[in-house]
């Protein structure tokens, strides 16, 4: 059934928009009309900012036990919302259900619950010598604009510092995937934050992104999503020199060294680039494998996204759902049928599913040039390239050869040998063999794949400036 949402947060109030543009967003499972959501106009997006810099003195009142207290209270208040949540993001963005539950859920959730203790340690005042003290102060008015590939988490890992360091905020979602927020949004109400802290619009980026990114009283834009937008935004808040953090895109490499494990490599591999149809900014979308494995390596990918299960995210052991929208299959459909005209080899998929909704299958492809679109820009789909290297030189210079440094992962039986190697790779975070994410390692990325960190208390530090008073 399709449902119509028009729900904006501010100043401690819902609101409505008067004259709504609407956006018509499908089910991606199916196709079908899902949610007319009517977006917030500039104007809201000008009150919102005032509502977020009125509150500013009252939120600053707040000592930073007092605020991990607050930050306590949404964590408990989110927790009750944990299965609508669940449910909104397997309806909007078509994640299968058991992955949305774990990943997309209940760990941004415990990732909030981590500032609590991260919010009681900060130490606003540092007494250097009897001539010097220094004072962190939250930076002011933040804007927080996000994505909708992992929209709760995204969400989480900006709000949480940003309210830690006692900032006041106006949020911006993905317009694709509403719903989490306006439960986020909920939680916070019921956590009885001070009115006008946290204030929630969600429009069009064309539309209210212009506003969140030049308005005078906002100090930092808090930012993740395309390389291509970040780069617009770094651009336009120049104008005021505005604070601007931004999480971007990724092509992140997976380095296998030559190993006797090559089998358990490979899944993981396929696993990482294949969940969440493959709309994940850290995804593992270039493997490196040594020549002398490659042969095997192929029949073994083939074999692995041959056995994951596509198909409707609600169905229990389904591994790869849809892709969000139209528009989204048709990038990948096309970037992989130019890669096919460039002479790659398909070892598993290249096709659409068809079927009603918007499916893509795993796909696995190699003998690419590594200069080649495919390899050096994000598809943000279901799709892995393979390269051969000669010697571990060669390899290290692939990896670091893309615009990008998200993330990365090196495999060898030797793990000594995988930290050095991790130490060479340009990327934010670096997984070794078979680890998994870490709510308190910071994130993000370097070269265009952004700058500043969020998650672990380094995060919170973003949102600060820095007075030294000097006697
Ligand atoms: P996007 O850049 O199109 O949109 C991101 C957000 O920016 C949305 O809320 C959108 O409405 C808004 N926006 C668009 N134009 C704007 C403008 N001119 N001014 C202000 N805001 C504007 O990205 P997307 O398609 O929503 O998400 C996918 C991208 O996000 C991928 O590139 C992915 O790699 C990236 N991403 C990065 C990270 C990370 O942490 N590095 C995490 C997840 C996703």
């Amino acid at each position: 059934m399709c449902k119509t949402i028009n729900s904006h947060f501010i100043n401690g109030a819902w609101v409505q928009e008067s004259k709504p543009a609407a956006l018509y967003l499908k089910n991606p499972a199916t196709g079908l009309d899902n949610i007319t959501l009517m977006l917030a106009s500039h104007e809201l997006a000008e009150t919102a900012i005032q509502s977020a810099h009125d509150a500013i003195p009252t939120w600053q009142q707040y000592s930073s036990n007092e605020r991990a207290e607050f930050i306590n209270n949404i964590v408990i208040e989110l927790k009750k919302r944990r299965t609508p949540l669940i449910d909104s993001i397997v309806n909007e963005l078509g994640c299968p259900r058991e992955f949305t539950t774990e990943v997309q859920v209940d760990d941004p959730i415990d990732a909030f619950e981590q500032h609590v203790q991260w919010t009681k340690d900060i130490q606003h005042e540092q007494v250097i010598d009897e001539n010097l003290t220094i004072y962190k102060e939250a930076i002011g008015v933040c804007s927080i604009i996000t994505p909708w590939n992992y929209p709760l988490h995204q969400l989480i890992a900006k709000v949480a510092p940003a309210l830690a360091a006692g900032c006041t905020m106006v949020v911006k979602p993905s317009e694709f995937t509403p719903t989490s927020a306006l439960l986020l949004t909920q939680a916070i109400e019921a956590a009885n934050l001070p009115k006008g802290v946290f204030n929630l619009v969600i429009g069009s980026g064309r539309d209210v992104g212009p506003v969140l990114t030049t308005h005078p009283l906002v100090k930092c834009i808090s930012f993740i999503g395309s390389t291509a937008v970040g780069k617009h935004i770094q651009s336009v808040a120049a104008g005021s020199v505005k604070r601007v953090l931004l999480e971007l895109g990724g092509k992140s490499p997976y380095l296998i060294c030559p190993t006797t494990q090559l089998e358990s490599a490979i899944n993981l591999g396929i696993e990482d680039v294949m969940a969440n149809s493959g709309q994940t900014c850290v995804a593992l979308t270039r493997m490196f494998i040594h020549e002398s494995q490659f042969e095997q390596a192929k029949q073994l990918a083939k074999q692995s996204a041959s056995s994951l299960s596509v198909g409707d995210p609600d169905t229990k052991d389904t591994f790869m759902g849809p892709v969000i929208n139209q528009n989204q299959l048709d990038n990948i459909s096309s970037a992989v049928e130019r890669a096919k005209n460039e002479g790659a080899e398909i070892i598993y998929g290249g096709n659409r599913i068809d079927q009603t909704g918007y499916y893509y299958q795993p796909t696995v492809i190699t003998n690419l040039p590594h200069d080649a679109q495919l390899a050096q820009q994000e598809i943000f789909g279901p799709v892995l390239v393979l390269f051969k290297y000669k010697t571990i030189d060669e390899a290290i210079q692939l990896c670091n050869d893309t615009p990008y440094g998200l993330s990365a992962r090196v495999w060898s039986d030797d793990t000594e040998q995988s930290k050095k190697l991790a130490r060479k790779i340009d990327a934010g975070q670096v997984y070794i063999n078979g680890a998994f994410w870490h709510n308190a390692a910071p994130f993000g990325g370097y070269k265009e794949s952004g700058n500043g960190r969020e998650l672990g208390p380094s995060a919170i530090e973003e949102f600060f400036e820095i007075k030294s008073i000097i006697v």
